[in-house]
């Protein structure tokens, strides 16, 4: 095969472009493989909201500092969307009885707490939320108890019918699905859990 003059330079050209862009390419790879769905959604909006923008909250847990609740709701209003949650009293806990309300007892099941939503159509009649007293729930991070603040924040997050997230690179969300003793970065809300209410209100 005969190479002429001209074809040698390109070709020489062309391999030296190659030696240059894999490498980049090699760095875009691995900044995918590393970081799949850092620009993608990880929040799951179940699809239900508040017609009017806002939720009152009602407590039945004598015997708690009801600043681990109102903390909680506080975090989500001041997540930047307009939805507010708002401090109404006291309340008995009934199901279906229009008052949405933070309570605690001893369930069946082995969840630490859960949130119990009603509505019509799409729009939210009820919400209340179950501290299930079979676990022992702290204040404070303290590492044999699970966290009331920790746990109403995600809880609230429920409120807004933001889902469970499941999947591991999820983990730093407050909507993540499971907890443990001690926990407390639940607390806080990632920019996952941000962009969720932002989208809903
Ligand atoms: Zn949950």
């Amino acid at each position: 095969m005969i190479i002429n003059n001209k074809t040698m330079p390109k070709l020489i050209v062309l391999n030296n472009k190659n030696r240059k862009i894999i490498p980049i390419l090699l760095i875009f790879e691995l900044a995918f493989i590393f970081f799949p769905h850092s620009d993608s959604k990880a929040y799951t909006y179940g699809g239900q909201k508040w017609s009017n923008g806002k939720a009152g909250y009602y407590l039945d847990i004598a015997g708690w500092d009801p600043t681990l609740i109102v903390y909680p709701a506080h975090t989500w209003n001041d997540a930047g969307s307009p939805f507010r949650f708002n401090f109404k009293g006291h309340n008995i806990y009934h199901d279906r009885d229009g008052k949405n309300t933070v309570t605690r007892f001893t369930m069946n099941n082995s969840r630490p707490a859960e949130t119990r939503l009603r509505w019509n159509g799409n729009s939210l009649s009820e919400a209340d939320v179950v501290f299930n007293m079979r676990y022992g729930w702290g204040c404070c991070g303290e590492p044999n108890l699970y966290d009331v603040k920790n746990a109403m924040t995600h809880e609230f997050g429920h409120w807004l019918v933001l889902l469970d997230q499941n999947n591991p690179w999820d983990y730093w969300d407050t909507m993540y699905k499971t907890t443990y003793p001690g926990e407390t970065r639940k607390r806080t809300l990632h920019s996952d859990d941000r962009n969720g209410i932002n989208y809903i209100y």
